[in-house]
């Protein structure tokens, strides 16, 4: 096993409305789909896609959307014994409304993923140490991810830790244990309370993590690339000039692929280029997981 996402997974419910209906209103909307979502589960996709054994330890609920959960993360390859179901719970839900010019309002349900619980890293302990690298999101509860963290200490496991949502309750003492801190900038700017309109000040910002006991910071930027501050160092890869169609999902994909090739020799420089990479060819059609390119893809794009 190469990477173990200890994490959540959501069903995206996508309408495509002309417009949002008032109170008490009923509105026809023109189309609607279903999609596999949810930041851990993504990521488990991303990394998958690209070659990386992958197991994900996660909460479904007892509904319609679970076995369809499970069996999407079998169709990758993932790893899904401990995939679990939970009685009497919902999985969880994305409702999305996108109108005709693209935006859109989303609504989260976390159901099941509530329900990771400290044990269920405990109960997948064997399997978990023979992991090279965990993955974790801030969409399940932080006691959970605190365990995770420090099963990674323990057991001489490097963790990533990837601040999304962004919660302030995050205890920095955790984040110090963790190898790899990897917010966006928006996130950035929740956690440092600073301001991040330009690369100036998102240095600034990381480097205050840094100065907290951050031992990497990588911050995504969107079309302005990624930024890795350490300590000794400030490193920046920029992103390719490509048509972006729909950027949903493109911080999971830049996790999924860094994590995929971090793995593979501890290069962090090369994951953040082929990370980059996959990220913006995933920008070029709609889509969170479907958008994901394949192995090959990515290696032609980056030649
Ligand atoms: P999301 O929340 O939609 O998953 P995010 O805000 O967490 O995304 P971003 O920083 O927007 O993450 O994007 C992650 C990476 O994807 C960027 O660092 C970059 O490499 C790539 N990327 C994003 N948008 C673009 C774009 N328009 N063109 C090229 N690459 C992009």
């Amino acid at each position: 096993m190469d990477i173990a996402i200890i994490g959540s997974n959501m069903v995206d419910l996508i309408s495509y409305i002309d417009k949002m209906p008032k109170e008490g209103e009923t509105l026809e909307a023109p189309d609607f789909e279903i999609g596999c979502g949810g930041k851990g589960a993504n990521q488990a996709v991303a990394a998958a896609k690209l070659g990386s054994k992958v197991m994900m330890v996660t909460k479904v609920g007892d509904d319609l959307f679970a076995d369809n959960t499970i069996q999407n993360l079998k169709n990758f390859g993932i790893d899904t014994e401990f995939t679990n179901k939970v009685p009497g719970t919902s999985s969880g839900v994305a409702p999305i409304f996108v109108d005709p010019e693209s935006r859109n309002r989303i609504l989260i349900i976390k159901g099941a993923n509530k329900h990771l619980s400290p044990d269920d890293v405990d109960r997948a302990a064997e399997k978990l140490k023979k992991c090279s690298l965990i993955v974790l999101q801030l969409e399940i509860p932080l006691p959970t991810i605190y365990r995770a963290i420090e099963f990674g200490n323990e057991n001489g496991i490097p963790v990533i830790l990837n601040p999304a949502p962004a919660s302030k309750e995050l205890d920095f003492e955790y984040v110090c244990k963790c190898d790899f801190f990897i917010p966006n900038e928006s996130e950035l700017e929740t956690l440092t309370e600073m301001p991040v309109e330009n690369e100036e000040q998102i240095q600034t910002a990381a480097l205050t993590l840094v100065e907290k006991g951050v031992k990497n910071v990588i911050v995504t930027m969107g079309s302005r690339g990624v930024m890795w501050v350490t300590k000794d160092h400030i490193q920046t890869v920029s992103s390719h000039n490509v048509d972006a169609i729909d950027t949903t999902g493109a911080g999971d994909a830049f996790i999924g692929c860094f994590s995929h090739y971090f793995v593979q020799d501890g290069d962090v420089l090369q994951a953040m280029k082929m990370a980059t990479a996959f990220a913006a060819l995933s920008v070029t059609k709609r889509g969170t997981q479907t958008s994901y390119p394949t192995l090959e893809q990515t290696e032609s794009f980056t030649k």
